[in-house]
């Protein structure tokens, strides 16, 4: 039962057959270094998911506490990543995926010329399968998604599902970024990185997923109830889902892209919510971001108009309190400025004739998103 791992030490990828002895006694999985000199050099993290596997009281950011000066403006704080994951070099991937600052420049080079891709017959079918590839990785990490499991844990479970279908979890490197999907919980906007802090009864747990298969994105989030959830918090995951599927409801060719944040906010306002300001959907295809710039508050000034073949994400973040944002020091974390709590829901879009397709739909339980299961 002896599996050769790869040394868990940041910034060290050398085969290893070391285990830590205290994870062994505890069960804990993996925990390989290739030296005793790595497992020194990371024992001020690694110890960290003793004290956690043990289920001792640690109140949140006492054992590790990466950013001291920093004010949080709610509960939630950062706990230790695992290191980084990788994806067999056989599976087609983006390229920033080698970029050493994780730079998409195939995006970069259109930047600012605001041209919205008209897909072709062969595009749209790509951009199908990569959807439909992304749901079904997105209904994994659902099934997962509970109380006492890492995000962590969630991020490894989506890395492997995509890994199995032939897909190169989007999110990995682009820019940088450490995981292969964003979990954002609580008073987390979007962009949440996975770590080792295991899910609390009465959480809500954003999980942001993009696959890229044969060169074409595919991208979806939903929020999931963890354990019981306070009927609040219910509301505004609620409130949040009705805000994207009344906007889906005016897609159609002719209609201008600005006017999807008058009807998303016209909903979230009369439910006493806030609509975040600093992040858009986006134009999808061969490139993860792009035109058009889709923002979901009222009175914006978005450009174009939709036409059959465009490709598009609607992702709400609604706000119990303010809709103003901040930003932890990892340079990604995007939280409410209030520390109230934030939910999102994501779908991928093609303009069709009549209207739209939801490339990204779930396929059972009539379509509906999963915290429904649970209402
Ligand atoms: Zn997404
Ligand atoms: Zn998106």
């Amino acid at each position: 039962m002896s599996s050769l791992g790869v040394c868990e030490s940041t910034g060290c990828s050398k085969p290893a057959k070391l285990q830590c002895p205290t994870c062994i006694k505890l069960g804990i999985q993996g925990s390989f270094f290739c030296s005793q000199e790595c497992f020194k050099s990371d024992w001020k993290s690694h110890k960290i998911i003793h004290t956690l596997a043990k289920g001792d009281d640690v109140k949140d950011g006492q054992v590790y506490d990466p950013w001291p000066q920093f004010n949080f403006t709610g509960k939630l704080r950062p706990f230790p990543q695992t290191p980084k994951r990788t994806v067999p070099l056989g599976i087609g991937r983006p390229d920033y995926a080698d970029h050493p600052q994780g730079f998409p420049l195939s995006e970069q080079a259109v930047k600012g010329s605001g041209v919205i891709k008209i897909l072709d017959d062969e595009e749209i079918e790509g951009m199908r399968v990569a959807c439909k590839l992304g749901r079904e990785v997105l209904d994994e990490a659902a099934k997962v998604c509970d109380v006492g499991v890492t995000t962590d844990e969630i991020d490894r479970i989506v890395h492997e599902a995509c890994i199995e279908r032939d897909c190169y979890p989007s999110p990995l490197n682009y820019y940088e970024f450490p995981k292969s999907c964003c979990t954002s919980v609580n008073e987390v906007i979007c962009h949440g990185i996975p770590d080792m802090r295991p899910l609390k009864d009465g959480d809500l747990c954003n999980v942001d997923i993009t696959v890229y298969h044969r060169d074409f994105h595919g991208d979806l989030n939903e929020t999931f109830f963890v354990g019981n959830v306070s009927e609040k918090h219910k509301n505004l995951v609620k409130v949040t889902h009705e805000c994207l599927m009344k906007a889906i409801g005016i897609v159609k060719p002719g209609e201008k892209y600005r006017e999807i944040g008058n009807v998303i906010q016209k909903h979230a306002q009369a439910n006493g919510y806030s609509v975040v300001r600093s992040y858009c959907g986006h134009g999808i295809h061969r490139l993860f971001h792009t035109a058009p710039n889709v923002p979901h508050y009222a009175k914006n000034r978005a450009v174009g108009v939709m036409k059959p073949g465009h490709c598009f994400t609607i992702e709400p973040m609604i706000s119990e309190g303010t809709w103003r944002d901040e930003m932890w020091p990892d340079k990604w974390t995007a939280v409410t400025a209030d520390g109230q709590w934030s939910a999102q829901f994501e779908q991928t879009l093609l303009v069709n004739e009549n209207g739209c397709e939801i490339l990204t739909r779930r396929r059972e339980k009539n379509g509906e998103p999963h915290f429904m299961d649970k209402m």
